[in-house]
């Protein structure tokens, strides 16, 4: 039998469509049953949520919100196509009279209807894998079904799986309107949505008025709101090809006027909370220059001109009471962390307290040492805030630093987040931001630090659409010069047949005091598989090398002290070869180490790689970074080898990283469920957001109102873009 498992596939399909309510999304087909499937038996009716419940699951929490759901897709339901012009591959509304309707029970358990249209001889077969008793009921011989679906190839020729049905009695009229077919979630049908959605729009015009002034929308030859609206709620049957398609890949001048519109709510969100946050008042930290004069002197070397701009530029803006919210860009290696030092030091002349966050043990640990070092002449004691901490240090911890008597905390973001209390913030430092994504940044802000400044550290730069949209309420400086004296690093691409020679070379090279770093291949699906593979390779390694060279290994499920130690060994030189897994992705700083070895390169994101290839080179001497890959290669895999292999630059490969990924990747929110765009694409509709950008700044300049009213339809009622 013929049969695809359209069941199964059809259950991923609601799976997914629950989960989908950016208005975009990967639901490709959902049916619409008139009768609703059986509910799954282990969900009790009494705990069923209500509809307005789930309402508020996809976002409509007013009346008004339901304006602004839009749909996915469009079904064509304002035609019957008779029985006997049904084509197979199409998808089609017709009818016909029940012959008859049956449970089967092989292959498994289905109801199987058979429909006619007597007079021209035609018939169609109706497939069901789940169903009511109500179905079979319904579809009773001689009643007679309107149906909607894809017709395929069956076994007994034509037939529809789950079709939409209905049945008909007497005349009945159809509906002149393409129906729609909404971005929905478990429990809500189509209908229900569509009733209330029919509802909305009519039951008060307010809601369909122009918020731009007129102006505006003629200027832009925009759609009218409420003509867009209307028209992608309920577009007419039989468009011109060009428009379906337009239509269909949102193109069309209505859709272009909705994304319009919420780009401009969140150009305009963005600037109210910038001027929120020009009204705030943070500490003003003039400093005295003793502490950064004295740091200085103990570095080492001299700031870089980069730097040194970069420096005034953070340095000016903590002497304002505006909080400061500044994005520090630089490359891998262009010397962050010093710049940071000095800001902190500045805040804690002025008397304040300062909180320095890394994303991982490893990290924080390292910031620890290096400011530590740097500061241990300086009289300046760090807190260290490790997870590695018995219990009875971490409470003296943050007893100093909760009285406000120790100056400087420095630790992983998630250990400020279980909640340190530092009455005297006035400095936060973020660092590696590009690792918490939007969503931690977002959070960050309703942390208390809203009244300290804030300096976030990236090697990742923040491609221009995102700097204008998400990152548009920041400051941005960017250190864009190297330290000198950096050796360049020799990329080699180098295929797995050859390993034992890359094995071979490295152990020559250690033998002769240089350093290296082996980075154990990235497996996603298991961490304990991870876990394996690095003990394997650590074996492996310390067996060929001998006596000679010392192996050490790092990875996530050690202890922190653990990792500690063994990153201290390696920083001083004791230990040869570091086989890591991607622990030691981010920050880590160890200047003699000139190999880098990646197991499997073509696993690894290009932003891993850039940030694994930036821990050597670090020192003077000549590094090279070794990518073995294994083919077959995917076309992607393919495309980033070739990308890190061409390039050094990190900004060239955060475009090329963003040309293959796109931009959700980087706003790290597809997960965490912060409402971004839903219309707009951030890659297709760049010349939208500039428009938006342009139109906000008028907006606000010559109708103040205009800008309440439009901020109030789109992000009224709703979580903020960006909470003040
Ligand atoms: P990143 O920007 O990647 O965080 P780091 O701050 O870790 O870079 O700096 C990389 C290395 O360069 C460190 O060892 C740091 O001490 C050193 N460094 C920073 N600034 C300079 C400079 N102006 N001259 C020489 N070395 C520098
Ligand atoms: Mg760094």
């Amino acid at each position: 039998m013929p049969i695809r498992k359209p069941d199964g596939a059809r259950r991923s399909i609601r799976r997914k469509a629950s989960k989908t309510n950016d208005g975009r999304g990967g639901v490709t087909s959902q049916t619409a049953a008139v009768v609703t499937p059986p509910p799954s038996r282990a969900k009790a009716a009494s705990s069923r949520p209500s509809a307005s419940e789930r309402l508020a699951r996809i976002g409509i929490r007013r009346e008004e919100d339901l304006v602004l759901h839009l749909p996915l897709r469009y079904e064509d339901h304002t035609h019957v196509t008779p029985l006997a012009q049904v084509k197979i591959g199409e998808t089609v509304q017709t009818e016909g009279v029940v012959v008859s309707a049956e449970i089967q029970y092989r292959p498994r358990r289905q109801l199987v209807c058979l429909i006619r249209d007597e007079e021209r001889n035609a018939s169609l077969v109706l497939r069901f894998f789940s169903f009511y008793p109500s179905h079979q009921k319904a579809l009773a011989p001689a009643a007679r079904v309107r149906v909607f679906g894809d017709v395929r190839d069956g076994y007994y020729g034509p037939e529809i799986v789950h079709p939409q049905f209905k049945v008909v009695t007497g005349e009945t009229t159809l509906p002149d309107r393409l129906t729609p077919v909404y971005p929905t979630t478990a429990g809500l049908s189509q209908d229900l949505l569509r009733k209330v959605i029919e509802r909305a729009l009519v039951a008060d015009p307010k809601r369909l008025d122009e918020t731009l002034p007129d102006d505006v929308v003629r200027r832009r030859k925009l759609w009218k709101f409420g003509d867009a609206v209307r028209f992608l709620h309920a577009p007419p049957p039989r468009l011109s090809p060009l428009t379906q398609k337009a239509l269909d890949a949102r193109t069309h001048p209505a859709w272009t006027r909705l994304k319009f519109d919420e780009l401009l709510a969140q150009q305009l969100s963005l600037k109210a909370h910038r001027k929120a946050r020009s009204a705030k008042r943070a500490p003003v930290l003039t400093g005295t220059g003793e502490l950064t004069a004295a740091l200085l002197a103990r570095v080492g070397f001299r700031l870089t001109r980069a730097q040194e701009r970069v420096w005034r530029e953070i340095s000016h803006d903590l002497k304002r009471a505006m909080p400061m919210q500044r994005l520090l860009q630089g490359d891998v290696g262009s010397g962050k962390t010093v710049v940071a030092a000095l800001a902190a030091l500045q805040a804690i002349e002025s008397g304040k307290q300062v909180a320095f966050m890394a994303p991982t043990e490893i990290l924080a640990e390292q910031h620890f040492r290096k400011l530590s070092s740097w500061l241990s002449g300086v009289g300046i004691d760090i807190v260290g805030l490790s997870g590695s901490l018995p219990a009875k240090q971490r409470r003296k911890a943050q007893e100093v630093l909760a009285s406000g008597e120790a100056p400087f905390a420095v630790g992983t973001h998630a250990l400020f987040q279980e909640g340190v209390a530092m009455p005297k913030l006035g400095l936060a430092i973020v660092d590696e931001q590009h690792r918490f994504g939007v969503a931690q940044r977002l959070a960050l802000r309703d942390k208390g630090l809203a009244e300290a400044h804030q300096l976030m550290m990236s090697a990742t730069p923040i491609p221009r659409t995102l700097a204008m949209t998400f990152y548009a309420d920041l400051d941005v400086s960017v250190l864009d010069e190297m330290p000198p004296g950096r050796a360049p690093v020799t990329t080699k691409l180098i295929g797995e047949k050859r390993r034992a020679q890359i094995v071979d070379w490295v152990g020559k090279a250690c033998r002769e005091g240089r350093q290296a770093y082996w980075v154990c291949p990235l497996i996603e699906e298991s961490e304990k598989l991870e876990l394996q593979t690095a003990v394997a390779l650590h074996d492996e390694l310390t067996q060929t090398f001998g006596e000679a060279i010392r192996v050490g290994l790092v990875h996530g499920r050690m202890k922190p002290d653990e990792k500690a130690a063994t990153m201290d060994a390696f920083a001083r030189g004791e230990i040869g070869v570091l086989v890591a897994t991607t622990v030691i992705e981010v920050g880590v700083d160890v200047p003699n180490a000139s190999i880098m070895v990646i197991e499997h390169a073509e696993r690894f994101g290009l932003a891993q790689l850039h940030q694994l290839r930036g821990r050597v080179g670090r020192g003077s001497t000549e590094s090279t970074c070794v990518l073995l890959f294994e083919e077959p290669l995917t076309e992607t895999a393919k495309q980033r080898l070739k990308v890190i292999y061409e390039t050094t630059d990190g900004f060239e490969i955060a475009r090329q990283d963003l040309l293959i990924r796109g931009p959700g990747e980087f706003l790290g929110a597809r997960q965490s469920g912060v409402p971004l765009l839903r219309f707009a694409d951030l890659e297709r509709d760049v010349g939208l957001i500039e428009q938006a950008r342009d139109a906000a700044d008028a907006l606000l300049q010559t109708d103040p109102a205009a800008a309440e009213r439009h901020l109030e339809r789109w992000v009224g009622g709703r979580q903020a873009f960006i909470k003040a």
